[in-house]
């Protein structure tokens, strides 16, 4: 067992914590991911199951259909509007935090990027890493 995962927002109103390990850990490029993180990609550690993250303070949500129609639920602070965490409907169990969230974000290992096909020639990968065009199939 490794240390709990830890982290929050910018301003620090929210925190979260987990003892789980991440179960996925990728960059996505969609246009979605683009759209809110103001850059080429977001990068994620997806934890399951979701009870087992504990989120502290009070965090607003938005919901909005993705690149594979499935809708996603953000979830970011209401003061210092940093993303937080992301949830899915269609895989409720599941429940994505931010890379550079986490409070040491050297602990963020990617190992796949997701939507390659949305990507732009100024946001290159690492060509170590796996690559789905969309999302992996399954
Ligand atoms: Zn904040
Ligand atoms: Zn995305």
């Amino acid at each position: 067992m490794s240390e709990p995962y830890s982290g929050g927002c910018a301003c620090g109103a929210i925190r979260y914590e987990t003892s789980s390990e991440p179960v996925v850990e990728t960059h996505c490029q969609c246009r979605d991911c683009q759209r809110r993180s103001g850059t080429g990609h977001a990068s994620y550690l997806v934890f399951a199951p979701r009870a087992d993250v504990r989120i502290t303070g009070a965090t607003t949500t938005w919901r909005v259909a993705g690149d594979s129609g499935n809708e996603k639920i953000h979830a970011f602070c209401p003061t210092c509007g940093t993303p937080v965490s992301l949830a899915f409907s269609a895989m409720p169990d599941l429940i994505a935090i931010h890379a550079a969230s986490l409070d040491d974000p050297s602990r963020f290992k990617p190992r796949a990027v997701t939507y390659n096909a949305r990507a732009y020639a100024w946001d290159p990968m690492d060509p170590g890493l796996q690559v789905f065009p969309t999302m992996p199939p399954g």
